[in-house]
């Protein structure tokens, strides 16, 4: 599509859009009494507003049932985590018993980093992305620890090339292939945190599995932002968060992606609780752990029902509208977004420039624009003119137009915001 700079043309362009009515299921934070230009989704995403209906049930329940709401709610707490099956599995491309909802991102993280992280002689080391998100470093390093092996000669990272920011697939696909025998696993962020790259994970996935090497990814910056397919893929474990793009709430549950082929390996070494174990023994209180098959076996703790009431709620409007749909306006709205930002006039020096790549095939919904002096000053001035985006140490502001509830109109808006402040 041909665009065009004008107020009229985003505004023609939010009104062909299919998806235009599904802004108004969300609440938009104001600043200064106004609606925000919310671009912030990749960091925490926006209420749903039927999210208090769902959170208000559970509340009902609790109060009305008490205890028996385990079994006798009008959606049995004993059973919760079945009811996102569905969804998530669509959202990952995965068979319903490879994904279980449960715990928080890290939490999960370090638990498939104990099944699957399995050194052994001389293969004992994992390959990392260069400025992966600090969480995914630490539990990646007290894992090795754990084996008591050293973490520094045991990561292995994929660096950018000289003066590039982004990372090339052939760099990590070589790499791969020069440590084949040295790699016990690779442990990716499917989209990075900070530039927004959206990996070639068939690819990576690929050569991973050619020379038998454990794949995991992060799906933090994925998981309703852009299309998977984790068991096409052959990916062996996955784990997310539920915040971000997909809108469960602030610190909400997390769920784990575990391949079918270990459904019945009860061998791996795993972490348990009562809530893994079969679930028709449950109440039995056996002494000895039997693991249910498939990924609700890596389960521990009872469901955080409260949190997980809005999970469900923000999960039905995904059942609605699909990931095609929404990937299909992602694309238009980034890509629409890329193109106004890219027509600033910077003068004799450029003050910024977006880092994120421009093939959209590359990327998800985020454009991370690196700043090149005061950019905390821009920053704090989008701020101040109703701009919610997020800045990241040392000089990027993220923003990422939500394909659910952004508008068009909102880039153009954000882009005239941009020009304002700098002129
Ligand atoms: C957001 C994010 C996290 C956050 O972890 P929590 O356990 O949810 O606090 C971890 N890793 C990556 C890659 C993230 O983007």
């Amino acid at each position: 599509m041909k665009f065009e700079n004008s107020l009229a043309f985003a505004k023609q362009l939010d009104k062909n859009d299919p998806l235009k009515d599904y802004r108004k299921q969300f609440h938009i934070p104001k600043v200064k009494g106004k609606e925000s230009i919310y671009f912030c989704g990749n960091s925490l995403g926006l209420q749903p507003k039927t999210v208090e209906q769902h959170l208000k049930a559970e509340l009902t329940d609790w109060k009305n049932f008490g205890v028996e709401g385990h079994l006798h709610g009008r959606k049995p707490w004993l059973y919760y985590h079945h009811f996102f099956s569905k969804s998530i599995s669509k959202l990952v491309g995965a068979k319903e018993n490879e994904v279980v909802v449960m715990n928080q991102l890290s939490v999960n993280l370090n638990l498939m980093l104990i099944s699957f992280y399995r050194p052994s002689g001389k293969r004992n080391k994992i390959l990392m992305q260069a400025n992966e998100f600090p969480s995914d470093y630490y539990a990646v390093e007290q894992q090795i620890k754990l084996h008591g092996l050293n973490p520094k000669q045991c990561i292995i990272e994929v660096l950018p090339r000289t003066g590039e920011v982004n990372l090339r697939t052939e760099d990590i696909l070589e790499k791969i292939e020069k440590h084949k025998n040295e790699l016990a696993l690779i442990m990716f962020s499917a989209v990075n945190y900070y530039t927004g790259q959206f990996f070639e994970i068939k690819k990576i996935a690929a050569a991973a599995n050619k020379h038998n090497i454990t794949i995991g990814l992060d799906l933090a910056h994925a998981i309703g932002n852009v299309e998977l397919k984790l068991n096409e893929w052959n990916i062996d474990f996955a784990t997310w968060c539920s915040y971000k793009y997909l809108n469960s709430g602030p610190g909400g549950v997390s769920g784990v992606f575990v391949n079918k082929k270990y459904a019945n390996t009860f061998s791996l070494p795993r972490l348990a609780g009562w809530w893994g174990n079969d679930e028709k023994a449950r109440f039995k209180m056996p002494k000895h752990f039997t693991p249910q098959a498939g990924a609700a076996g890596w389960q521990i703790s009872n469901a955080p029902i409260l949190s997980m009431a809005a999970h469900k709620a923000s999960l039905e409007i995904f059942d609605k509208v699909g990931m095609k749909a929404l990937r299909k306006k992602s694309e238009l709205l980034t890509g629409y977004l890329q193109y106004l930002i890219n027509l600033h006039p910077h003068g004799s020096k450029p003050l910024f420039n977006i880092i994120t790549p421009t093939d959209k095939t590359q990327r998800g919904c985020q454009l991370s624009i690196q700043t090149y002096s005061n950019g905390k000053n821009l920053f704090k001035k989008l701020s101040n003119a109703g701009v919610i985006a997020d800045w990241r140490e040392p000089d990027v502001i993220r923003v990422a137009p939500v394909p659910l509830y952004n508008k068009f109109e909102e880039a153009y808006r954000f882009a005239q915001l941009l020009k304002g402040i700098t002129e």
